[in-house]
């Protein structure tokens, strides 16, 4: 399930180079490049789905370990507190087809 087009795709194969915060089998965790905190890491499936609801429909078991990994960074950098984010759809923000949970920590976030 790769798509040859898909910025995260190429950076889950090493094609385009990222920082690199966590990896497992199934899912890869690299730092943003135009980070919105102190710590801002997207967290992404090997797998190419398109948004939070695909991904939920099709694996739900993929969703609930991106939330552990994020909980993993979390606890690693600021006393396990952290924010959560799935831009979902254009509207929404989302600017990368290929779904990705934002992990916001390391400092006190604004509301
Ligand atoms: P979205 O707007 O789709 O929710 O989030 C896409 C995120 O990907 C943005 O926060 C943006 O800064 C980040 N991003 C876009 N291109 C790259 C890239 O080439 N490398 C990294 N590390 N992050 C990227
Ligand atoms: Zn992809």
């Amino acid at each position: 399930m790769k798509d040859p087009d898909c910025l995260f795709c190429k950076i889950v194969n090493c094609e385009i180079p990222s920082e690199k915060v966590y990896e497992d089998a199934t899912t890869y965790a690299f730092k943003d490049i135009n980070p919105q905190a102190k710590v801002h890491v997207l967290i992404v499936p090997r797998d190419h789905y398109r948004n939070v609801d695909e991904l939920a429909k099709q694996d739900e078991h993929q969703l609930a370990h991106m939330v552990k990994v994020a909980q993993r960074i979390a606890d690693r950098e600021f006393n396990g507190s952290y924010r959560l984010v799935f831009n979902t759809g254009e509207d929404a923000g989302q600017t990368v087809f290929h779904v990705h949970a934002h992990v916001l920590t390391g400092e006190p976030l604004e509301e």
